[in-house]
């Protein structure tokens, strides 16, 4: 299965979402991003996107 790295489009926050999804629910704020509006910083395995959203997270502090 596939996987990306979504960045919530209310409170800026990656989380990892089903490569096939048209929605996804952010787990910091309760958001339903839609993922056709959204960044997606990586798309890959689940290591790959759960690497790259706790980096981005980090980054946001
Ligand atoms: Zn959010």
């Amino acid at each position: 299965m596939k996987y990306i790295a979504v960045v919530c489009t209310r409170c800026g926050r990656a989380s990892a979402a089903r490569a096939d999804s048209k929605k996804h629910l952010c787990p910091y704020c309760g958001a339903v991003v839609e993922i056709d509006k959204a960044t997606i910083l990586a798309v890959g395995n689940a290591k790959a996107v759960r690497e790259a959203v706790v980096r981005h997270n980090m980054e946001a502090g």
